[in-house]
């Protein structure tokens, strides 16, 4: 998970990168290109063209700014910043032959210029196009970074109250249940006592493991038995009567007619401490 959203981070920030790399590249365009003008001329050349008879270096912008135009023979590359021209230079070329100044004033000049607005309505574009997708990307980011602060807060909250939650239960414990018996815990009342499967009253044996509670419960059926031989109830097992109320069974019609099948309140209470004790004891011991 986590993972994930470290390569979703390195992804928008290699898009942010690259939208703003655009942008720059759209913003300051080729205008420090060196091309060579003459003295006089109205031109501008690459380094070994034929017509530049002495030569001047200059960056592409300034040749630009001052009015040079691109030689036709040679063919230097055109300026695509945003600085702004002051103005045509004088027809006096005197290192351009007829050709070169017909391409300048007539059909080339033109051409030139539709280029120079094709390149200028292409720029906008970009960065118009850059700014969206720049903003969209910061949004982006901004929204999943928020977003994961806030989760981060859910979950430091939800730790904080678990922890609290536990020392509660390890207080609970330590102060009442910790090494008691569950009839330290629970007032029995006299002539009831703990046994192994349960609870017991009166005389206890192998067959009455319970004592006067003893009932059986048949392996399939809803009745509990005072009698392992009644009606139904083959393969049986011991427990007492409360123990078989508790666990949904009611007392057999035949052999427990005068079971009133009351679970007293202090042997729920018993269970219900009992349950909870084995739950705490597994928990901190
Ligand atoms: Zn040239
Ligand atoms: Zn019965």
């Amino acid at each position: 998970m986590k993972k994930r959203k470290w390569i979703i981070e390195g992804l928008l920030s290699l898009g942010l990168f690259l939208c703003l790399t655009g942008i720059v590249t759209a913003y300051t365009g080729n205008g420090a290109t060196i091309v060579y003008v003459t003295r006089t001329g109205e031109c501008y050349h690459r380094a070994k063209c034929g017509y530049l008879k002495s030569s001047i270096e200059i960056s592409l912008e300034e040749a630009y700014v001052r009015g040079y135009r691109a030689c036709s023979k040679c063919n230097p590359p055109l300026y695509s910043g945003t600085a702004i021209r002051m103005g045509d230079r004088e027809k006096n070329d005197s290192d351009s032959s007829a050709v070169n100044r017909g391409y300048l004033i007539g059909e080339g000049d033109s051409q030139e210029r539709t280029t120079r607005k094709i390149k200028t309505i292409w720029k906008m574009v970009c960065l118009v196009t850059g700014t969206s997708v720049a903003g969209w990307v910061f949004a982006q980011i901004w929204k999943y970074q928020k977003e994961r602060k806030k989760e981060q807060e859910r979950k430091q909250l939800l730790k904080e109250k678990r922890a609290s939650e536990k020392a509660d239960r390890l207080c609970l414990y330590t102060d009442k249940y910790k090494g008691k018996s569950i009839d330290e815990i629970i007032n029995i009342p006299l002539g009831y006592k703990i046994v192994d499967n349960g609870i017991a009253m009166g005389e206890v044996s192998k067959k009455y493991p319970n004592g006067d509670l003893t009932v059986f419960l048949p392996q399939t059926g809803k009745y509990y038995h005072n009698d392992m031989r009644c009606r139904g109830c083959s393969f049986w097992t011991r427990t007492d009567q409360f123990h078989a109320r508790l666990k949904g069974y009611q007392p057999c019609p035949y052999c427990r007619k005068n079971d009133d099948g009351e679970v007293p309140e202090w042997y729920r209470k018993l269970i219900e401490e009992s349950v909870k004790k084995e739950e705490l004891e597994s928990e901190f011991e």
